[in-house]
């Protein structure tokens, strides 16, 4: 189990899964996954304020995707997976 603090509301809570999303912000994490991986479509190679400032998500939000492991940063840039 892992304890982490969800990156939405700061709430404490428990994971069998390394995650930063509580449960009750689950929806709204995978929402702003979403925009992100389609402004990396358009945008590649943009960085962490670009995106927070083009989608409205703050750059610690994005940053902490880096650390769940589901974004890629090379040189500070940000790239997207291969699937
Ligand atoms: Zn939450």
């Amino acid at each position: 189990m892992y304890t982490s603090v969800c990156k939405h509301c700061f709430k404490v809570f428990k994971t069998k899964f390394r995650t930063l999303s509580c449960n009750d912000c689950r929806s709204k994490d995978s929402d702003h996954f979403d925009d992100i991986e389609s402004y990396l479509k358009v945008f590649p190679n943009s960085n962490a304020l670009q995106i927070s400032e083009a989608l409205g998500i703050t750059a610690y939000e994005v940053l902490k995707f880096v650390e769940e492991g589901r974004l890629h940063v090379t040189k500070g840039y940000f790239e997207q997976i291969e699937d």
